[in-house]
C-alpha cells in the first residue's frame, strides 16, 4: 500500500463525511417539513370544505348558475379551489373552470371514497391547471365537495428550506475544512520534526535538538520515546565502540598473527602482524597468500564441523602453528591465528644438540678415569711404579680437562645470567688488560717465551666489562698459541675508533681454518680438527664464550683466516 500524505487521507474523508451528514439531514428534514405542511394544509381543506358543505343551501343547489357564481366567489374568499360532483362522478359546479368543459370525475383518486360515504385527500399532477395539486373530497349529500389548493406554496417552503440547508452546508464544509486544516498543521509539523530525528538518528547524528516544541500530549509521549531510544542506541554504540577498540588494541598488540576469513574464504581483516608476516590483500582469497594443503584441510574440516583446529605449517622457511576457528553466529566466518615457533623450535634443536654435546664431552674424560683408576684398583697395588704414574698422569689429565669443560659451561652460563646493563660498564685500558692475558696464556700453554706483539694505539680504551674482555682476549690469544707453531709471531693491533667501532685484531700465522668449517667455529663444541683440539687441552667452547662477551657489550666478533697462512679474529666494540 502506498502511503499518503495526511492531508489528503483525512480531507476527502470529512468532506464526505459532512456531504453525506447533510444530505440525510436535509433530506428528513425536507420530508418531515414535506409533510408537515400537506397534513395541515388537508386539515385547513378539511375545514373549509365542512365550511362550505353548511354553506351551500338547497335552493343553490336547483339552480346552476347561481350555484357557479357562488362556488366562484367562496374560492376567492378561501383561495381554495372548489369542485361540485354529483353521484354519478360529473362535474356540476367549479370555480377555476366550466363545468361543462370537464371530464368524469367519478374515477378520481380522492372523489371515488368520497362518493362512497369517506371523506379522502390526495396530492398529483393536475392536467386541468397544469401543477401539483392537493385535493380534499368530502361527501356532500348525493355527490362530493372537493376543495383543492395548489402545491406551488408547498415548493416554495421547501426550497427555501432547501436554499437554507445548502448554505449550511457549505459553511459546515468550510469550517469543517478549516479546523482540520489546523489540527494537521498541528500534528504534521511535529510528526516531520520526529521522523527528521529518527532518520538522523538513523544515521548516528545525535546533534538535533530534543523538543518538538508541540503541546500535543501524544507528539510529546513519541518525542520523549524517541529521545529515550537515542540515549539507549547512544550508549550501546559506545559500548560497541569500546570492546571494538579493546579488541582492535588486542589484535594490534598481539605477536601472533590473526586473520579473519569470510565463508568464501575471503580475507576481511588481518592485524598487524599478520600484515608483516605474509602483507595479506583485503578481500583476496586465503590461497593468495597461504597455499599449504594442510591450512586448507584445517580450513575445510573446521568450516564443516566447527571444531577447532590446530597444527604446524611451514611458510617460506618459517615455522606456523596454527589455530583454525570458526566464529560463533558469523555465517561462516573463521579466525586464523599463527603463531611463529621458527626460533622456539631452532632453540630446542641447540637444548638438544647441547645436551647431546656435553654429555659426549663429558662422556670421554670420565670413562677414561674409571678405565685407569679400576685397573690401578685391580692390580691391588700390583703394578710396576712407572705405569702407575703414567695412570695416574692420564687420570689427572682427564681430570683437569674435565674442570676445564666445567669452568666454560659455568662461564657461558654466567655470560648468559649477565644482564646487559650498560651502568655496570667502566673504561677498560685494553693494554695491561691484554698483557695480563698474555701471561695467563703463557702459563696454560707452557709457551714461556712465547712473542706477542701489541701495536696501534696502545692508550686505547672501550667502555665495559674488565673482566669479562680480558677473558675474551685470553680466549683468542690461547687460541692463537695453540693453533700456531711456537715459532711463528702473534700480533695484537688496536686500530683507531672509525665508522663508530673500535677494532681489535688478535693474528697468528699458524694453520689456519678451512673455509667449510669458518662458519661454525662459534658454535659450542664446534672444534675443526678434535684430535688436534683435545691434545691442546681445547674444549670447543672458548670462541662461543667470545661471541657471547661480545653480545654483552653490543659488540661482535669477525673471522678471516687461510689455511696454512694463520688466522685473524677482530673484536668489534661498538663506541
Ligand atoms: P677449542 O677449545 O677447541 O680451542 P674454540 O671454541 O676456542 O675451542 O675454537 C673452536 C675451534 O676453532 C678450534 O677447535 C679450532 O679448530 C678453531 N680455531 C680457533 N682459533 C683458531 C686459530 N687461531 N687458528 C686456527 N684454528 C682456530
Amino acid at each position: 500500500m502506498n502511503p499518503q500524505p495526511l492531508r489528503r487521507v483525512l480531507y476527502p474523508g470529512i468532506v464526505l463525511f459532512v456531504l453525506v451528514t447533510m444530505v440525510l439531514l436535509g433530506g428528513i428534514t425536507l420530508r418531515s417539513t414535506r409533510n408537515h405542511i400537506i397534513l395541515s394544509s388537508i386539515g385547513i381543506m378539511e375545514a373549509h370544505a365542512q365550511l362550505l358543505v353548511n354553506s351551500i343551501s338547497e335552493e343553490l343547489l336547483e339552480n346552476p348558475e347561481e350555484l357557479q357564481g357562488y362556488i366562484k366567489k367562496l374560492s376567492d374568499d378561501t383561495q381554495l379551489r372548489i369542485t361540485l360532483i354529483d353521484d354519478e362522478g360529473t362535474v356540476t359546479a367549479e370555480s377555476n373552470r366550466d363545468p361543462a368543459t370537464m371530464d368524469h370525475h367519478g374515477s378520481r383518486e380522492e372523489v371515488a371514497p368520497a362518493l362512497a360515504g369517506t371523506p379522502a385527500s390526495a396530492i398529483r399532477y393536475s392536467d386541468s391547471v397544469g401543477y401539483d395539486m392537493i385535493y380534499y373530497a368530502l361527501p356532500f349529500g348525493t355527490g362530493v365537495l372537493r376543495t383543492a389548493l395548489p402545491l406551488t406554496e408547498l415548493t416554495a417552503s421547501l426550497r427555501s428550506v432547501t436554499m437554507h440547508f445548502s448554505a449550511a452546508l457549505i459553511i459546515i464544509l468550510i469550517i469543517a475544512l478549516t479546523a482540520l486544516w489546523l489540527v494537521i498543521s498541528r500534528i504534521e509539523r511535529p510528526l516531520r520534526d520526529l521522523a527528521e530525528r529518527s532518520e538522523r538518528y538513523a544515521a548516528l547524528d545525535f546533534s538535533a535538538p530534543e523538543s518538538t516544541g508541540s503541546s500535543l500530549l501524544e507528539v510529546h509521549a513519541l518525542s520523549n520515546s524517541l529521545d529515550t531510544m537515542a540515549d539507549s542506541l547512544q550508549r550501546q554504540i559506545r559500548s560497541i565502540r569500546r570492546q571494538r577498540d579493546e579488541l582492535q588494541a588486542v589484535l594490534n598488540s598481539m605477536s601472533e598473527a590473526v586473520i579473519v576469513l569470510d565463508a568464501r574464504r575471503r580475507i576481511i581483516d588481518a592485524n598487524p602482524s599478520a600484515q608483516r608476516a605474509f602483507a595479506p590483500t583485503l578481500e583476496c582469497d586465503i590461497t593468495t597468500v597461504l597455499d599449504t594443503q594442510k591450512l586448507m584441510d584445517m580450513i575445510n574440516s573446521t568450516a564443516d564441523d566447527e571444531v577447532r583446529r590446530t597444527g604446524e605449517i611451514i611458510h617460506q622457511s618459517q615455522v606456523y602453528q596454527v589455530s583454525v576457528t570458526r566464529l560463533p553466529g558469523s555465517r561462516g566466518f573463521l579466525v586464523l591465528v599463527f603463531n611463529d615457533i621458527t626460533t622456539l623450535m631452532h632453540l630446542e634443536r641447540v637444548r638438544r644438540d647441547f645436551v647431546a654435546n656435553v654429555s659426549h664431552e663429558l662422556k670421554t674424560p670420565i670413562t677414561s678415569i674409571k678405565g685407569f683408576s679400576e685397573t690401578l684398583l685391580e692390580a691391588n697395588g700390583e703394578v710396576d711404579q712407572a705405569r702407575s704414574k703414567r695412570f695416574l698422569e692420564i687420570i689427572h689429565r682427564q681430570t683437569l680437562r674435565l674442570q676445564a669443560i666445567i669452568d666454560d659451561l659455568l662461564t657461558l652460563s654466567q655470560l648468559e645470567q649477565i644482564d646487559r646493563l650498560e651502568e655496570h660498564h667502566t673504561p677498560v685500558r685494553l693494554v695491561p688488560l691484554i698483557q695480563d692475558a698474555l701471561v695467563i696464556c703463557r702459563e696454560k700453554t707452557r709457551q714461556i717465551d712465547r712473542e706477542l706483539t701489541i701495536e696501534g694505539d696502545l692508550q686505547t680504551s672501550v667502555r665495559g666489562n674488565g673482566h669479562l674482555i680480558e677473558q675474551a682476549f685470553i680466549n683468542l690469544i690461547e687460541n692463537a698459541m695453540k693453533y700456531s707453531e711456537p715459532s711463528t709471531p702473534i700480533t695484537i693491533s688496536l686500530s683507531p675508533p672509525s665508522q663508530g667501532e673500535l677494532i681489535i685484531t688478535v693474528t697468528d700465522k699458524g694453520y689456519g681454518i678451512p673455509p667449510k668449517d669458518i662458519q661454525r667455529i662459534f658454535e659450542r663444541f664446534y672444534r675443526v680438527d678434535k684430535a688436534r683440539s683435545r691434545t691442546k687441552g681445547g674444549t670447543g667452547l672458548g670462541l662461543s664464550i667470545v661471541r657471547h662477551i661480545m653480545l654483552q657489550h653490543r659488540g661482535r666478533v669477525e673471522v678471516t683466516s687461510r689455511e696454512g697462512y694463520g688466522s685473524s679474529f677482530s673484536l668489534h666494540f661498538p663506541l
